[in-house]
């Protein structure tokens, strides 16, 4: 008999809600069941106050599920539902009203006991970048920093066979409301690896993905042993949405790519790039992994790519290019092993490359320079945020406008006819303004929409063409017979 959703959800009526009342599916807790050869994956939305004390609830409801015949496996994840402001009030409960206080500009970036996030990331899967990324951890490690892994690489999470985890589970802080990363080689570590197999094709839709990707990350008690001064991010390989939104969502201080010196004439690791380029994420440079050839037995090196032609390649693109990792054996080996090079010969030749990359990535993120922090202001309205920038140009920006102009449509491209032209937002109102690293600021409006950074420099940009845009947007409104509500 084939599973169906009716009976998962059938099922999951005898799941008790987060409070002892109701059913998780009356209570519209579950959202989307995938089925896929025997295997159930859903995710169970609780308030994110008490999403650490919902493991239990979880727990019961894959269980519950493991228990209808034919099914072979269930996957089932915590989503969060997202807190309105510190106050922790949900959305759409009359507290809406009460608006949160704008967040200081200039103020700390979005994770707590994290100083500084780097995305390791490629443009296509193979190319060697989650190897890469536990390497130059461990790279930075040698330089003296506390150094954290974390692998969104959701699809086919290795943190955990990389760094010898691949049989450990993490445990929970003290007061449970925390996951610990799992340390090893003096890095915290934290994977879904850890709680998904392997082998487990994840098959969630992009939303879903980004949701448990951020709960994970803000989840993680980071600074277990003292404040983290970089973690590095092992990014999903590619340059889809969910990469895009993680670039965007997370505060990062910058990007690496790695890719193989035939990609990076190509046109894959240029993706990479521009998807960055595009949020505005300082690219820090790249690694041209398996540059060369060295050959076990004798030492030999063979430039099998020509040599020279990556770093070339890396200036037409306007990149810092920060080094070539040959391709040798004793990399992969040890990867496999789960005793990365740079850990288990940490005087050999390619530990040397790998500190030397990580020295010099450290010094772009210290000499990455943007835009300088704007002056952010809400109005006591809440209809209009002031950005006052360094050189004394100050713009008034309508919550409307802004709301309208969200950049998470702006940075897809889309001309005006694909567009989705954004209507009835005439009274929206700004309920809060976070800083994000040190390039961004998020907002989140009354209406519930919060996806989209806000670059320093896309509001520069809005304030420049304030008018145009806002005449372009009215006539684009008139074409599709909509309103401004
Ligand atoms: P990605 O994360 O891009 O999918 P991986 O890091 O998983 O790639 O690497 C793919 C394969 O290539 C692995 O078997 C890994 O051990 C091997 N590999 C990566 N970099 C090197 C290298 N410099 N020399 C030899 N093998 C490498």
């Amino acid at each position: 008999m084939s599973i169906t959703k009716t009976t998962v959800m059938d099922k999951l009526r005898t799941v008790a809600g987060p409070d002892g009342k109701g059913n998780v599916v009356d209570l519209g807790l579950v959202s989307e069941i995938v089925i896929k050869d025997d295997r159930v994956y859903f995710s169970v939305t609780v308030p994110a106050e008490r999403a650490a004390a919902s493991e239990p609830l979880r727990l019961s409801a894959e269980k519950a599920v493991a228990g209808i015949p034919g099914v072979a496996g269930v996957t089932a994840v915590l989503t969060a539902e997202a807190p309105m402001g510190k106050s922790g009030n949900k959305a759409g409960n009359g507290a809406a009203s009460k608006p949160a206080p704008a967040a200081k500009a200039g103020g700390v970036p979005g994770l707590p006991g994290v100083k500084h996030i780097i995305a390791v990331a490629s443009g296509k899967g193979g190319v060697g970048k989650s190897t890469t990324a536990t390497n130059l951890a461990l790279g930075f490690k040698a330089l003296g920093l506390n150094v954290g892994i974390f692998d969104a690489d959701i699809y086919g999470p290795s943190q955990p066979r990389l760094m010898g985890l691949a049989k450990e589970q993490p445990s929970a802080t003290e007061d449970e409301k925390k996951l610990l990363p799992i340390k090893a080689y003096g890095i915290g570590v934290m994977s879904m690896g850890f709680l998904v197999e392997e082998a487990t094709p994840i098959v969630w839709r992009g939303p879903m993905v980004v949701q448990a990707l951020q709960q994970m990350l803000f989840d993680v008690a980071w600074d277990d042993t003292g404040e983290l001064d970089v973690l590095v991010i092992d990014m999903p390989p590619g340059t889809g949405d969910v990469q895009l939104t993680i670039a965007q969502q997370v505060p990062l201080s910058g990007a690496i790519i790695v890719s193989t010196p035939q990609d990076l004439a190509l046109i894959d690791a240029r993706k990479g790039l521009n998807m960055f380029r595009k949020v505005e994420v300082p690219v820090l440079g790249i690694i041209e992994n398996m540059s060369y050839f060295i050959a076990p037995d004798t030492g030999k090196r063979y430039d099998i790519f020509g040599s020279g032609g990556a770093e070339k390649e890396a200036e037409k693109l306007g990149l810092t290019y920060l080094g070539g990792i040959p391709l040798h054996m004793d990399i992969r080996e040890l990867s496999d092993a789960g005793t990365p090079i740079v850990a288990i010969v940490p005087d050999g030749p390619e530990a040397a490359i790998y500190k030397e990359i990580a020295a010099k990535a450290w010094g772009e993120v210290q000499t990455v320079k943007g835009i300088d922090a704007p002056l952010m202001k809400v109005a006591e309205t809440r209809d209009s945020l002031k950005v006052t920038f360094k050189d004394g140009f100050a713009y008034d920006l309508p919550a409307e406008m802004l709301r309208v102009m969200s950049p998470s449509a702006e940075v897809q491209g889309h001309s005006a006819e694909q567009r989705v032209t954004v209507p009835g937002k005439r009274n929206v109102k700004i309920r809060e303004l976070k800083p994000v690293g040190k390039y961004a600021a998020k907002i989140t409006f009354d209406d519930g929409h919060d996806t989209g950074l806000y670059t320093w420099s896309y509001l520069l940009q809005l304030g420049e063409e304030k008018d145009e845009r806002w005449a372009g947007y009215v006539k684009e409104m008139e074409q599709k017979g909509l309103s401004r509500g």
